[in-house]
């Protein structure tokens, strides 16, 4: 009997899962420790039969379970008899739990005989999958994400296993009939009625395979004959394929690699050379804007490719542009986009099919790190420095960080690749634990584009009230009459941001938000950008009742205004989140620009990555203030990284190009190095002003975020935490640091008062153990909410 076990089930005696096996029993063993009165809810059933009183006890079986729920606890199950054939490891699986053993959905895994023969279990009820949702592997690295970032590893898995996978995955295969090869002779021997002549008859003219449900609609039949026509051999059927979104895939004319130049060629040594030792190692390519990164990812993945084995390539979700999915297309037969707009069906066919093997490469945005690949090869992420690969709800992960942790367990390479670098990839490189591998040149030698600082402060123009400068002015006349093309950068939308009351100097925010309200003038609308909350205009103040209400800065609606009222003649294009609501809206925006239809593309961060057009000759940056003035740990490098990254869409191009960035702090580091191109001086310097100010990367931060909706309550909650977590800090000896509780910079969000408590330490080991161990005595309240956030990207 326990052979059999063994060989069907995974089982800790011999396990082929090493990791795996360790992965139940960890988590387990802290379950236990922190007592009996908690395993109450789990598995434990003190009214059950206890399994020494089980006359086969030897034979038991028992598996572990995790739940959806924040309580980050395995607990242990006992398979019965019925169901100890099937159960395996990342199936769904559904458990009385709790006193009232309420049914919940929970995953299994890890199954095996009970570790602990005094305690008296619960049965599984029911297994919900016939097959594994999750591989050993995806088991693992959802265990480790829980413990990285403090959250449970029921709710890691729940949150990576796409909720369409979850659902469909218990439903039957639809299958499309055909008529099969043999059918045309069996028709000659066998005597078919003639209901079951019409169905072949349909069957063949229809010159494709039918599902069942066409089939008889069209023979005007039902089941029956379909069946018997099956069971003689004249039908057959297949796995059903169609799909509205598989065959939509465009038709893309395959392009042989690009020749490489001297710098390209011996980065693209460097990482085969790392494939080829099969083992884990990160590579930051750090290459400047139009330094040709992609060719290198896509002649090293047909390296990878060229073994049988799959590659993952993350880009930020607004990268995912029509032309990055036509350029991978266009190298390799058989990509998967994942993107977030994919239709549920959609996104399972594509897991589908990528856990087939069937796919060489999945491109998507940052959950495509979990893509279920057989035998992944190599991880690459573009645009490394985006904060869009953190995920800002539970689980709160750095797809950087979960794919850093999957090559290492595939021992695969990781390639990084950005032309500014975050501070802590620059530094893990610049220590030598990450392979640095540097482009410093554009491809065939185009110089970096001249940056021009433009101190607005004394312009007499934006003195009264203009965004466009004079200089800025000049520099665009200049382009456009002789031909060239300018791209304006602004990240904020709308028409004005501010809605100021002259009577008595307060800003008009959000009922719900610390937020203030940003007049659309198109839609006659003012909004809330966090909570989309709209009214319409807003003529009297809410605070004072005056009627003397100023519309003040400006956005890309009012910028999109002043420069049709400035360049009369030539034609504007605005891209922000507002005018490009429509599917395709984009692609059409960007083709338009591209043949030369539009003279100056306006917009927010949509136009500020990726665009490659060679006759843009200007960029100007309108206010390069927005980001610096932000209360936030990483707002100079977010200054450097905006600008590097706006000037990076310009001088592509014979003509050459030029950047005009305006601002009110000229003398900024992060301002002038960037209009230096000098990432290697902005790094050192401000490298040097994090360790000073014990910021990341040398110290790991974590922030716990209070919400509730009475403000005493939330703030008298945290001040409990925190007066906890500093209690058990001390109690073990912890190095921690815990700062606050202070209200957040956002004080209240979508009507939810906010505090919030920073952690921090020198290494991630005493933060883990100081939440784990104070996770048993944290105060107990219902009138707030609590989250923790790992390596937050987001101090608002
Ligand atoms: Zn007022
Ligand atoms: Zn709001």
């Amino acid at each position: 009997m326990l052979a059999r076990i063994a060989a069907t089930c995974f089982n800790w005696a011999g396990s082929p899962h090493p990791r795996l096996e360790q992965a139940g029993f960890r988590r387990k063993a802290v379950a236990v420790a922190r007592g009996r009165q908690q395993n109450l809810f789990g598995g434990d059933d003190p009214a059950g039969p206890a399994p020494w009183e089980l006359a086969e006890q030897q034979d038991l079986l028992a598996a572990q379970i995790v739940f959806n729920l924040p309580a980050g606890d395995t607990w242990t199950y006992l398979v019965p008899d019925p169901l100890r054939d099937l159960i395996q490891p990342g199936q769904r699986v559904r458990a009385p739990f709790g006193r009232g053993n309420r049914m919940e959905t929970g995953f299994c895994v890890a199954v095996g005989p009970p570790e602990d023969y005094s305690r008296r279990l619960k049965s599984i009820a029911e297994i919900l999958d016939r097959e594994p949702l999750a591989p050993p592997e995806m088991l693992e690295l959802s265990r480790w994400i829980g413990e990285r970032y403090l959250c449970s590893w029921g709710q890691v898995l729940n949150n990576v296993i796409p909720a369409a996978v979850r659902k469909q995955a218990g439903t039957r295969v639809v299958q499309s009939l055909q008529p099969s090869a043999e059918a045309p002779l069996l028709m000659q021997h066998l005597k078919l009625t003639p209901l079951q002549q019409r169905v072949m008859q349909v069957l063949e003219q229809a010159g494709r395979p039918l599902r069942i449900d066409e089939l008889t609609e069209a023979a005007g039949c039902g089941t029956g004959p379909v069946t018997l026509l099956r069971q003689k051999g004249l039908i057959e059927a297949l796995r059903e394929r169609k799909s509205s979104h598989d065959l939509e895939q465009e038709e893309v004319a395959a392009v042989e690699d690009l020749q490489l130049n001297e710098d390209q060629a011996g980065a693209l040594q460097q990482i085969q050379a790392v494939i080829e030792s099969r083992a884990y190692r990160t590579i930051l390519l750090h290459g400047v804007t139009g330094s040709g990164k992609t060719e290198i990812y896509i002649q090293a993945i047909r390296e990878v490719v060229s073994y049988g084995r799959q590659a993952i390539v993350l880009v930020p979700e607004i990268s995912l542009t029509p032309q990055t999915i036509r350029r991978f297309r266009s190298r390799f037969p058989r990509v998967a986009v994942l993107h977030s707009h994919l239709s549920p069906s959609e996104r399972h066919w594509y897991w589908q099919q990528i856990s087939r093997g069937e796919v060489q490469v999945v491109v998507g945005a940052r959950s495509a790190v979990f893509a279920p690949t057989p035998h992944l090869g190599l991880i690459v992420i573009d645009e490394e420095h985006e904060t869009t690969f953190k995920q800002d709800t539970t689980p709160r992960y750095h797809a950087r960080e979960v794919a850093r942790r999957r090559a290492e367990m595939e021992q695969i390479p990781l390639v990084l690749g950005t032309a500014t670098p975050t501070l802590e990839s620059w530094w893990r490189a610049d220590q030598g634990e990450d392979l640095l591998v540097s482009l410093p040149r554009r491809v065939s030698s185009l110089p970096l584009p001249p940056v021009v600082i433009v101190d607005i402060r004394n312009d007499p123009q934006c003195s009264r009230g203009a965004s466009i400068g004079r200089a800025l002015e000049n520099a665009m006349r200049t382009t456009l009459n002789v031909g060239g093309q300018v791209i304006l950068f602004l990240n904020l939308r709308g028409f004005a941001p501010t809605l100021w009351c002259r009577a008595c100097g307060e800003s008009v925010r959000c009922p719900s938000c610390d937020i203030t309200l940003t007049w659309h003038r198109d839609r006659q609308r003012s909004i809330c950008h966090f909570c989309d909350y709209e009214t319409g205009a807003i003529t009297t103040c809410p605070s004072c009742g005056n009627a003397g209400i100023r519309y003040l800065g400006t956005g890309t609606q009012r910028l999109e205004e002043e420069v049709k009222a400035k360049f009369g003649g030539f034609r504007c294009l605005r891209m922000d989140s507002d005018s490009m609501r429509k599917p395709g809206s984009h692609d059409t925006a960007l083709a338009a620009f591209g043949a030369g239809e539009v003279d100056i593309l306006l917009g927010t961060q949509m136009i500020a990555k990726g665009l490659d057009f060679p006759n843009v000759t200007l960029v100007g940056v309108v206010d390069a203030d927005t980001m610096l003035s932000q209360p936030d740990l990483r707002a100079s490098e977010r200054t450097f990284q905006l600008i590097a990254q706006v000037a990076g869409r310009t001088g592509r191009g014979d003509r050459g190009g030029r950047v005009f960035v305006q601002t009110s702090s000229p003398a900024d580091p992060a301002i002038l190095r960037a209009a230096e191109h000098d990432y290697l001086g902005f790094a050192t310097a401000e490298l040097r002003q994090r360790k000073e100010a014990e910021a990341p990367p040398f110290q790991v931060l974590a922030r716990v975020i209070f919400r509730g909706e009475l403000e005493p309550q939330v703030r008298e909650g945290a001040k409990q935490v925190a007066g906890h977590l500093r209690q058990v800090a001390e109690e073990q000896k912890l190095a921690v640091r815990v700062l606050g509780p202070a209200p957040a910079p956002v004080a209240r969000l979508r009507g939810m008062f906010r505090y919030h408590l920073q952690l921090s330490a020198s290494e991630l080991a005493p933060l883990q153990q100081l939440w784990n161990a104070a996770a048993s005595g944290m105060p107990e309240n219902s009138t707030f909410e609590l989250t923790v956030d790992v390596d937050p990207v987001s101090m608002r």
